[in-house]
């Protein structure tokens, strides 16, 4: 019988908790004894484990979060905390660790692998910037929440002629921005990968106002420079210059929180069963992410070296396609 533990680690994303039922119940039914870690690598280091059985992730797949809890645990990042982590797993015999997470919690997965103990990865966060997952558990979800918000925004902007500043997440990553400003049809899209000044901004909110439009959707990053709080400390500063002032709306942590899709509940829970797969087959070191439609794996090393390049030709889509 083989002794497994599972985690959550980093932001957490609408499909972990499919992904974290799969494991469990998959793992089960090889016969294997699963314990769950309770906020991520903390739950290693302050050695907060629970022991997981099937009913123990029932009536968990529809709901967004983490059951487990997630953290960021920067005493993980420092050998100290990386050598009280691996001496819980071995206190509890445990013989394999899957990581379900981001960038950076692949980069600690890998940390593990490297001091010789069996980790195998699951790609999930609304940043989509794992390299080896396309898209990684929760995009969809994020992307659909932010897409909803825009369109509701939309209705009220064409009612009052507004021109509205719509920042959703991503700290260094344009994609939810992007891929949401040209879903929802944005006048105008900011990404932290493209500098953008606010004049520039305020140049293009002007030029839809004179094409006769009824509304100027701004889509942006939050980590871009110009993001809402700069946008709107400019446009307040030059308001009389320009003679108009456009809303800001910062969707936030809202796009986390909802209900898993479909997508995401079918990505987290094909995932998690290959996470228990691969370990079977005695395969570790390596993380798993839907690659061309399928369930592949990437070697940690390469996934903790690679940045996801984010594909700048959808950013001259998204501004042509505002006539
Ligand atoms: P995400 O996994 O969503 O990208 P973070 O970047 O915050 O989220 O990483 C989550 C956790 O993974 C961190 O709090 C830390 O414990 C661990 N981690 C991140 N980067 C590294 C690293 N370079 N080396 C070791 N552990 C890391």
């Amino acid at each position: 019988m083989k002794h497994i533990a599972v985690l959550t680690s980093g932001g957490d994303a609408p499909g972990m908790n499919a992904a974290i039922r799969a494991v469990v119940r998959t793992g089960l039914d090889r016969g294997w004894a699963v314990h769950g870690v309770r906020y991520g690598y903390a739950g290693l280091i302050n050695d907060n484990l629970v022991a997981m059985g099937a009913r123990s992730v029932g009536g968990i797949i529809h709901q967004g979060g983490t059951m487990l809890g997630s953290a960021r645990c920067p005493e993980f990042m420092t050998e100290d905390g990386r050598n009280s982590a691996l001496r819980t797993l071995q206190q509890h015999e445990i013989e394999a660790l899957i990581v379900i997470g981001g960038n950076g919690s692949q980069t600690g997965a890998y940390d593990l692998h490297r001091m010789g103990f069996p980790v195998v990865g699951v790609a999930s966060t609304i940043d989509n910037d794992v390299y080896g997952a396309e898209p990684s558990i929760g995009v969809d979800t994020a992307l659909n929440i932010a897409l909803e918000a825009i369109d509701r925004i939309k209705t009220t902007a064409s009612s009052h002629q507004r021109a509205f500043i719509v920042e959703v997440m991503g700290r260094d990553r344009g994609y939810l921005a992007l891929m949401a400003g040209i879903a929802g049809g944005a006048e105008f899209v900011v990404i932290p990968e493209v500098d953008t000044s606010p004049e520039e901004v305020a140049i293009r909110v002007r030029a839809d106002y004179r094409k006769g439009k009824a509304h100027a959707i701004v889509v942006v990053a939050e980590g871009a420079y110009c993001n809402a709080q700069r946008l709107q400390g400019y446009f307040k500063e030059q308001h009389e210059r320009l003679g108009f002032e456009p809303r800001v709306t910062i969707l936030g942590h809202v796009q986390r929180g909802g209900a898993p899709t479909a997508f995401d509940r079918l990505l987290g829970t094909r995932s998690g069963a290959a996470a228990t797969e691969y370990l079977a087959r005695g395969e570790q070191g390596i993380m798993l992410g839907q690659v061309g439609g399928k369930i592949a794996a990437t070697p940690l090393a390469e996934v903790a070296a690679t940045k996801k390049p984010l594909d700048l030709g959808l950013l001259e889509l998204a501004r042509s396609l505002n006539k």
